[in-house]
């Protein structure tokens, strides 16, 4: 049983509306993912509107991929998320995806980065994005391929993190190719849905906002699956998840004098 639910966020590029089916019975908090995910690919249509109406055009193309070659953070639902997505593929495919994971965190140890990464994942204090920034700039100087990239194409589109819904840019393609040193200009981020679900989660589970580095999510989804059993009635996930997205609109407001309703 599903509830149909009219939302209404006010963004920095304008008002969006969505109807969101939520169950209405009791259920995982990965239930939610698919419709803050839509939410943020709404938001961000909106800036892409804003950005097309001020002469910009967006460059990304099917089969440029590379940012997929930057360090992407999921927060604990989205990994739950995908582990289920990978659990439920053909068992071809979930063999191939272990083979690229396993040699992707060879690398990473290779480079003294792996331990880093399960620092992030298992730390009980939040982090803020100053703290991230040696370890991006470390990861990034690999240029490794995400372990779900396929020939320049993401081979889990439709499960693939929120994180990598959200870089769009208006500068040449060619300059992607090293996105410390070109003035790459990327559309502006309304909601960060990543961080809108770590805070959900967080909330519910009374810890610290946590994002997880994406080549070892399986892996901490698999760790902490016991975290996963309680269900919450799907009501209130939307509620909290919400109000999480509210706040971080009112950050994204905040400079701009305007005030974010909902
Ligand atoms: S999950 Fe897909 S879109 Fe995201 S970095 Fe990996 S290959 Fe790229």
């Amino acid at each position: 049983m599903v509830e149909r639910f009219d939302i209404v966020l006010n963004t920095p590029a304008g008002e969006l509306s969505s109807a969101l089916d939520v169950p209405t019975g009791f259920v995982p908090v990965t239930a939610i993912v698919p419709a803050m995910r839509r939410l943020g690919e709404e938001a961000e249509r909106l800036e892409e509107r804003r950005a097309s109406e001020a002469g910009r055009t967006i460059s990304c193309r099917m089969g440029c991929a590379a940012c997929c070659r930057m360090m992407v953070p999921v927060a604990p639902p989205e990994a739950f998320a995908l582990k289920e997505y990978v659990d439920n593929l053909p068992a071809d495919r979930r063999h191939h995806i272990a083979r690229r994971l396993t040699e992707t965190k060879h690398h990473l140890e290779e480079h003294g980065l792996l331990d880093q990464l399960y620092a992030v994942a298992e730390g009980t204090e939040a982090q803020s994005d100053e703290e991230f920034e040696p370890l991006n700039r470390a990861y990034y100087s690999l240029r490794m391929p995400c372990p779900f990239l396929e020939q320049e194409m993401c081979s889990i589109y439709e499960a693939r993190p929120a994180a990598c819904r959200e870089l769009l840019v208006t500068s040449p393609a060619e300059w992607c190719q090293d996105l410390v040193h070109n003035p790459v200009q990327a559309i502006p981020v309304p909601v960060r849905m990543g961080s809108a679900l770590g805070l959900l989660w967080a909330d519910l589970t009374q810890s610290a906002p946590k994002l997880i580095p994406l080549p070892i999510a399986i892996d901490w989804a698999e760790r902490h699956q016991a975290e996963n059993q309680p269900r919450w009635q799907g009501t209130t996930l939307l509620d909290q998840a919400l109000d999480k997205i509210w706040r971080l609109l009112s950050q994204a407001f905040q400079g701009s004098g305007e005030k974010a309703d909902s």
